[in-house]
């Protein structure tokens, strides 16, 4: 199976470290949903994977919605009559309001108050607000810094620009052996915040490129574009290929100390759906939990509107919105912890391997049991012990009737996938078993081995 070294501790240690590296340099950028802290963030990763890139201009229809104007933003504070930046864009990008309209003028503090935010029970804590889609200015500040303001007068300058550019997104595309799809989203829109999302495009990233040196069987696309306008745009000009789509994952916020938080698909019972429970059902709510879709959190809503209605469900540690330093300036690099990276990795690399391997037997000696010595299955040939592999090879002889794919074999028989697909490798290489629809091919050259 893929990526099996990744599931080696030491091995899921050394890529979160250099995750979290990657994370340290991808950090200080201001990233939005459009801009060039997204293109230079893109650049990072580009070192590390082969990137296709898209830039999808300003104005272009995406089903209701629109690709909006690029925001270029250079500089911003608040400054006291003595010329001292009392809030400074340089110090923490997180004080500018994300695609603030540009603004230069003196008010007082009691004109300003409307247009400031903070959160008056972390008085140390940057909030992060954006206004994508209603044209606003505003500054985000501490709320100790902000009780100590004056009455003012106060230069008020935000050097920005909202002008007709693109949306830029990216894709990393892992080829198969087969002509099925699954996709791996991760949005890149956030600016200095750490868990949401630097979290997710490192270990996407690094995810990749491991990958890259295996042969899947599904091509693996991994797709980096900014949170909801980025997976709309991504779907709209990939309308005709979502029927290859057998699998996928919205991936984010994989540093914090949360157990793993898998979110079922809107089917529920997808390819997807299924090897998360396989993977990280019996994990123990300690380490893993598996929670039911609702039309609410990330990308995984796009994927998952009824128009697509895709087998993609969601891999996160906490859910968005639901740890403390959510969306403030404390989701910041202190907040990653190197054992939930190397966590997410290594549950990762089995949840793709699961869905990798996956397949769909056909018995091909149906009428009673095969008797298993005359095709050299009986004896000490796998398995924890030989009679547990017979076992093993029993239960995929008996619901290998077409209807059952190996991870709804390996669920019912309370076998693990791998010794499932391993004793399914044995059937099909002694000419039992064979695959049906786009697996057939994979069991026919299994025999030929
Ligand atoms: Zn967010």
């Amino acid at each position: 199976m893929i990526l099996e070294r990744i599931r080696q501790s030491p091995v899921a240690r050394e890529l979160a470290a250099e995750a979290i590296d990657l994370m340290r340099q991808m950090y200080p950028i201001c990233r939005s949903i459009t801009g060039d802290g997204v293109r230079s963030t893109l650049d990072l990763l580009g070192q590390r994977i082969p990137l296709q890139r898209s830039e999808i201009p300003s104005g272009t229809p995406v089903f209701d919605w629109e690709i909006p104007r690029e925001w270029r933003i250079r500089d911003a504070w608040i400054a006291d009559a003595d010329g001292r930046r009392v809030v400074d864009f340089r110090e923490h990008n997180l004080h500018v309001v994300g695609y603030s309209v540009p603004v230069r003028c003196t008010m007082s503090l009691d004109e300003l108050q409307p247009h400031l935010h903070s959160i008056p029970e972390r008085p140390d804590w940057i909030p992060y607000r954006t206004s994508y889609y209603e044209e606003q200015w505003g500054f985000c500040l501490r709320h100790r810094d902000r009780l100590a303001l004056g009455e003012g007068p106060y230069e008020v300058v935000i050097d920005a620009e909202l002008a007709p550019g693109h949306l830029s997104y990216a894709e990393c595309v892992v080829h198969g052996t087969t002509d099925r799809e699954a996709i791996v989203y991760t949005h890149t829109c956030h600016p200095s915040l750490a868990n949401d999302n630097l979290s997710g495009i490192a270990v996407a990233a690094l995810l990749a490129r491991e990958l890259l040196t295996e042969t899947p069987r599904l091509t693996w696309r991994f797709v980096f574009g900014p949170g909801t306008i980025g997976s709309l745009a991504w779907l709209s000009r990939n309308e005709e290929r979502l029927g290859a789509i057998a699998a996928g994952l919205v991936v984010g916020l994989l540093g914090d100390p949360a157990p793993l938080t898998y979110k079922r698909s809107r089917q529920g019972t997808s390819l997807t759906d299924r090897a998360a429970e396989h993977v990280l059902g019996a994990a123990g709510p300690g380490v893993a939990r598996i929670v039911d879709f609702e039309p609410y959190g990330y990308d995984e809503r796009q994927f998952c509107s009824p128009g697509f209605d895709l087998p993609v469900g969601r891999l996160t540690r906490s859910p968005n919105a639901s740890y403390s330093e959510y969306h403030t300036s404390a989701d910041d690099l202190s907040l990653i912890r190197p054992e939930s990276i190397a966590g997410a990795f290594s549950a990762l690399a089995r949840l793709v391997a699961v869905i990798d391997g996956n397949r769909v037997p056909l018995n091909l000696s149906p009428k009673g049991e095969p008797r298993l010595g005359k095709h050299g299955l009986y004896g000490p040939l796998g398995g924890p012990t030989p009679a547990e592999f017979q076992r093993a090879l029993l239960w995929v002889l008996n619901l290998a009737d077409g209807a059952n794919d190996l991870v709804a074999i390996a669920a019912r028989s309370g076998f693990d996938f791998e010794s499932v697909a391993a004793a399914a490798e044995a059937l099909g290489r002694a000419g039992l078993l064979a695959g049906v629809g786009d697996d057939r091919d994979g069991y026919l050259d299994a025999t030929k081995t």
